[in-house]
């Protein structure tokens, strides 16, 4: 249930009607926009919406009938807004958090921060702890891979984004990462969702690779229902009949999110497809579609890396892209941080690789 207050109701009122909810059993949240304050009510107690409406200073009660409650676009009709140091995520811009696939030497770390963020990029991912499908394949380099992202992110004012794989990991994570990914494979780990209700720093939530839209949504809740409000969706390709992409891009999940949820949906088009030469037809599409920012692997030396070079851009490709997802972006009313290429010595660097 959710009660919208009227927009002078007083803090007394909107006490007061959270105490009534809070005895009928029902946990609480609060969400205080520029005009309106709303209450979301999570709870499974039956009582008569009258009850509500009929409190001082309560414009409208709503029952929602949809599993999810939190993560419900009515919870905030207004949308989303993350604000990490100077990156919102959710607002006009569309962040570009760029990066390799797994960390794994200290120069190549450096290398891609230094081009990512001359090209725009916000946010610098990297997997330090890999979910890899073969126990034998590269599992990432662990808490030293943490290190070599947060040093590179600083030396060119990026945030950090890594996939946090396991509860035990979330201290850890906390000291060196911005926002901690959830991946695809893990979305439906309810014990890892639910200790990352109770940090206080964004969760990047991927869609699983077999997961409806509502259990996405239903996975978001389980973090947002703990008290951490700070979630961003991610689609980055479910799993279809289809062989020839590594999976299928649901570029649909955009419009579809943005109509039952409040939150910020990023979109990955590198996991989404698997193949180079897809991500940048698919990354445009995602930036038409609405996304609120994009996820890429990019690598130096793309048919060396470790983990996914067949789904990394070239430096050059990446560059490129950038400059046509401004033109897009600006179509659409919304912005891109601007390519600081031009003016630094970072173009002879760029013409070597
Ligand atoms: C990743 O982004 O590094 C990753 C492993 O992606 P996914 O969980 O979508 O497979
Ligand atoms: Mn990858």
């Amino acid at each position: 249930m959710i009660i919208v207050m009227e927009e002078n109701a007083t803090e007394f009122q909107i006490n007061r009607v959270a105490e009534k909810l809070a005895s009928s059993g029902y946990i609480t949240h609060r969400s205080t926009g520029e005009r309106y304050t709303i209450i979301g009510a999570v709870g499974t107690s039956q009582i008569d919406t009258q009850e509500f409406e009929l409190l001082e200073g309560v414009r409208d009660v709503l029952r929602i009938t949809s599993p999810f409650k939190l993560a419900s676009r009515h919870f905030k009709p207004e949308g989303t807004r993350i604000q990490i140091a100077d990156v919102e995520i959710g607002g006009d811009e569309v962040v570009i958090m760029a990066g390799p696939c797994a960390v794994e030497t200290p120069e190549q770390v450096e290398t891609v921060a230094r081009h990512v963020a001359s090209c725009g990029a916000r946010i610098l991912r990297g997997g330090a702890f890999k979910p890899r499908t073969s126990p034998y394949s590269f599992q990432g380099l662990g808490l030293e891979g943490l290190k070599l992202l947060r040093h590179a992110a600083d030396r060119y004012n990026l945030l950090v984004v890594s996939e946090v794989m396991d509860h035990s990991q979330i201290p850890m994570f906390l000291r060196y990462v911005d926002i901690l990914q959830v991946g695809a494979r893990n979305m439906q780990n309810f014990f890892l969702l639910k200790e990352l209700g109770r940090i206080s720093k964004p969760v990047l939530l991927k869609r699983g690779p077999a997961a409806s839209f509502e259990e996405t949504l239903l996975s978001a809740e389980y973090i947002l229902s703990g008290g951490n409000h700070q979630v961003i969706l991610c689609e980055r390709g479910i799993k279809t009949f289809e062989t020839y992409t590594r999976n299928t891009l649901d570029v649909s999940a955009v419009p579809v999110f943005k109509k039952l949820s409040h939150l910020p949906i990023v979109v990955d088009p590198s996991h989404g497809t698997g193949h180079r030469d897809k991500i940048v037809p698919m990354a445009r599409a995602a930036l038409a579609a609405g996304a609120d920012g994009l996820l890429i692997e990019v690598h130096q030396s793309p048919e060396e890396a470790l983990c996914d070079g067949a789904q990394s851009l070239f430096f050059h490709q990446f560059e490129q892209m950038m400059g046509q997802l401004r033109l897009i972006a600006e179509a659409i009313n919304r912005n891109i941080t601007p390519n600081s290429l031009a003016n630094s010595e970072l173009v002879s660097t760029l013409h070597t690789w």
